[in-house]
């Protein structure tokens, strides 16, 4: 069971019985439950998830981990290891693969990646149901941010055009081995319903958040200066020398409809 963590795969395995049985009951998982898991490690979280649905997806990129879980696995459920890097995985074609129109995603993400994980996922979020991830806190609270707020960012408004952002407990570095330098938090991600999502190019979108928040001080016209005009983004009813970050995420998305 006990695997040297790597770390540089951002191993940290989750030891405490208590959050791995806050985190298997705030996802709930039902007998027909296509659950995906991102980065299983030593089955902390797989076994449980397995037990309760009966089936798992688990994505593991460190090939040393697959032996030591198939064995785990045995007599628990139908565990399917898909050995490869998460960012690589079209979750798309999977829920298709597994005959479902969505997927329930899970996992205590690898820290390193966690961002274009999250990227990724929001890419994928008409095949996901819902995601129950364990972060940095730090990464949390920037994702459940208002606007307004000293961490109010790019993260907070791509995933808050996506999703729904509930973040459900904080998880002190001991639960897990070794422990990381930071807090960490599980957190609850619902992807809006269709006629919730926005109808911009999700493309204009993204490049609109980048831009206006690479340099956080600067104002709009300013920080769009290579995307928009001040007349444009006055068109939008947005005052050209506001800051991004005193934006609501659903002016990124008029921004994005204004003409260039
Ligand atoms: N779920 C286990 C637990 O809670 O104890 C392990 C969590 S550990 C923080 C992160 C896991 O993600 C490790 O098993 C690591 O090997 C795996 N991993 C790292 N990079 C990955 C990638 N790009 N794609 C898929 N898995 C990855």
């Amino acid at each position: 069971m006990n695997a040297r963590p790597k770390k540089s795969f951002g191993q940290h395995f989750l030891h405490e019985r208590r959050y791995i049985e806050r985190i298997v009951s705030a996802i709930s998982p039902k007998a027909d439950d296509r659950v995906v898991e991102i980065g299983p490690g030593e089955g902390a979280l797989t076994l449980p998830l397995l037990a309760a649905a009966g089936r798992l997806v688990a994505v593991e990129l460190d090939t040393d981990l697959i032996p030591g879980l198939q064995a785990r696995a045995a007599g628990v459920g139908a565990l399917e290891i898909v050995h490869a890097d998460v960012l690589k995985v079209d979750f798309t074609a999977l829920a298709r693969r597994l005959g479902v129109a969505r997927v329930r995603l899970a996992g205590n993400l690898p820290y390193y990646i966690s961002s274009p994980i999250l990227f990724h996922c929001v890419d994928h979020a008409a095949a996901i149901e819902d995601m129950h991830f364990m972060l940095q806190k730090e990464v949390v609270d920037r994702m459940a941010a208002d606007p307004g707020s000293k961490v109010y960012g790019r993260l907070s408004v791509m995933l808050q055009l996506a999703c729904r952002v509930e973040p459900l407990f904080t998880v002190p570095p001991g639960a897990f081995r070794p422990p990381p330098k930071v807090d960490s938090a599980v957190v609850r991600l619902i992807p809006l319903a269709e006629h919730e999502r926005h109808d911009a190019d999700p493309q204009r979108v993204h490049a609109i958040v980048k831009a206006a928040f690479a340099q956080r001080r600067k104002t709009l016209a300013n920080g769009l200066k290579n995307l928009l005009d001040s007349t444009a983004i006055a068109s939008a009813g947005i005052d050209p020398k506001a800051r991004a970050e005193t934006l609501a995420p659903g002016d990124f998305v008029r921004l994005a409809k204004v003409p260039a």
